[in-house]
């Protein structure tokens, strides 16, 4: 898709930090200090420290009781506060930081009495905005030459709040004019997450949204290597604070990590690797803690290839189960339900079918959060057509591999290992690299606990 031709800069490196790498100034140093520790890193993108994103979409929801937003307020001052207080010249950032939390304060006012998409992602994009001056002038300090980026001058995006959509072609433009000329003799130093549309107003990509800006960035500036910092050290086989006995994976294809981010790791946000897969960007996850333990290496063709990869879990889980006997040896029913969820803006996740009902999972990328739910009106339109059931509390695993479907007796081995649960809507066979169901979500950890040890340890 290039409409650019390349510099010749050499490597190229953008390295994304998240909030947890950020989170005070112990942890902003350290992320610092691996910048710094590799000349090729000349874009940095970063989180909000962490815990403060949480905190600006509750005051984005509307706290009306003010001693109770006062109080919310007072926490985030007192986060950056104690980053500010161990700076060596705390005078050339404190001014900028107090404006922005003037800012949060008088949206944030906003929002009590009307809240709105528009203002949550004005509001939440304050994060960001604060621990980039934070993160720039720690590494000035550290003696690096940085430069602070307004990231709004690139990550150009639709208009829908909360789950903007990147226009990846208007963000290299724009990249390769605005960004690209910064990086002749210094570090850019810019946000993850958050995006401006058209009319100049911001918007965000999601929670979890920096891996994907990190991507975006380095597609956008032809960069060689894209490097994620979080707090562990690279993917495991399945979330480590599930179960001990996770394994670091050395090396993984991106169609494998793909399906992993997707299916709900939340060590990658689930786009990450589209922009990287585009261009051919190996991606690395390390951990900023532990630099020296190393990683993992997201690349096109991997070494090996096992059967049984990894497990991942998505939590707050929506299952609409459409039942009609008007769908037994008909046709059009399909087409009119997915009329009516592509005129709500409803994207489904998963779906199976059965002679007379459908049941299907809804996407959830919002900023917003929660489990995601059917507009009344999309119901009533649906209850014209057929019986709706909406169904929350659960939770989808799945299995990520190779080649499972192929595989003769793979089904026996993980269906046997799961005997004691109920399992719904199970989707196989679609994908060669993935297998997928809904469980309870009290049973979650157990199932993903049971299967880890019957396939992966
Ligand atoms: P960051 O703030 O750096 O973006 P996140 O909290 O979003 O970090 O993602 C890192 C977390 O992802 C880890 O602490 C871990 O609990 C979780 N995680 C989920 N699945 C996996 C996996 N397969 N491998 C490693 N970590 C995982
Ligand atoms: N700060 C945002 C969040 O907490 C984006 C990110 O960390 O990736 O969701
Ligand atoms: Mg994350």
């Amino acid at each position: 898709m290039s409409t650019t031709p390349a510099p010749a800069t050499g490597p190229l490196i953008v390295a994304k930090f998240g909030g947890t790498s950020v989170a005070d100034y112990a942890a902003m140093c350290r992320s610092a200090n691996i910048v710094i520790a590799n000349p090729n890193t000349k874009i940095v993108l970063i989180s909000a420290c962490s815990g403060v994103t949480n905190l600006l979409i509750e005051l984005a929801n509307g706290i009306s009781d003010s001693i109770l937003r006062q109080q919310l307020l007072q926490q985030l001052a007192d986060i950056h506060q104690q980053i500010i207080n161990q700076l060596q010249q705390p005078q050339t950032v404190s001014s900028a930081i107090d404006t922005l939390l003037d800012d949060i304060a008088s949206a944030a006012a906003q929002a009590a009495i009307k809240p709105s998409s528009q203002l949550t992602d004005q509001l939440v994009s304050h994060g960001e905005l604060l621990s980039t001056h934070l993160f720039n002038q720690i590494l000035i300090e550290l003696g690096a030459t940085a430069v602070r980026f307004d990231i709004r001058n690139v990550m150009r995006t639709d208009a829908q709040f909360g789950k903007a959509v990147p226009q990846p072609e208007r963000i290299r433009q724009l990249a390769q004019q605005h960004l690209l000329p910064l990086l002749a003799n210094q570090i850019v130093i810019s946000q993850g997450f958050i995006g401006c549309d058209d009319q100049g107003n911001t918007t965000t990509l999601g929670r979890g949204g920096s891996d994907y800006s990190a991507a975006l960035i380095a597609e956008a500036v032809d960069a060689t290597t894209l490097e994620i910092w979080t707090d562990v050290p690279g993917m495991y086989t399945t979330d480590p604070r599930i179960t001990a006995a996770a394994k670091p994976i050395k090396e993984i294809s991106f169609s494998e990590a793909s399906e992993m981010a997707n299916f709900g790791a939340k060590i990658l946000h689930p786009s990450t690797l589209v922009p990287a897969i585009r261009q051919q960007i190996p991606v690395f996850v390390g951990s900023s803690k532990a630099p020296q333990q190393g990683g993992t290496w997201i690349r096109k063709t991997v070494e090996q290839a096992p059967l049984f990869r990894a497990l991942a879990l998505r939590g707050n889980q929506t299952m609409v189960t459409l039942t009609s006997l008007n769908m037994f040896h008909a046709y059009g029913f399909l087409a009119e339900v997915f009329r009516i969820l592509a005129e709500h803006k409803i994207s489904v996740d998963l779906i199976t079918t059965s002679e007379v009902s459908v049941s299907l999972t809804l996407d959830q990328t919002d900023t917003g959060g929660g489990a995601p739910t059917l507009p009344l009106a999309a119901v009533e339109q649906l209850n014209q057509l057929c019986r709706v059931e909406i169904e929350q509390g659960l939770s989808l695993v799945a299995l990520i591999g190779n080649r499972m479907s192929d595989s003769k007796g793979s089904a026996k081995h993980i269906f046997g290992a799961l005997d004691a649960y109920n399992l719904r809507l199970i989707c196989y066979g679609a994908s060669p690299h993935n297998l997928c169901f809904l469980v309870n979500e009290t049973d979650a950890k157990s199932v993903v606990s049971t299967l880890h040890q019957q396939l992966l340890e």
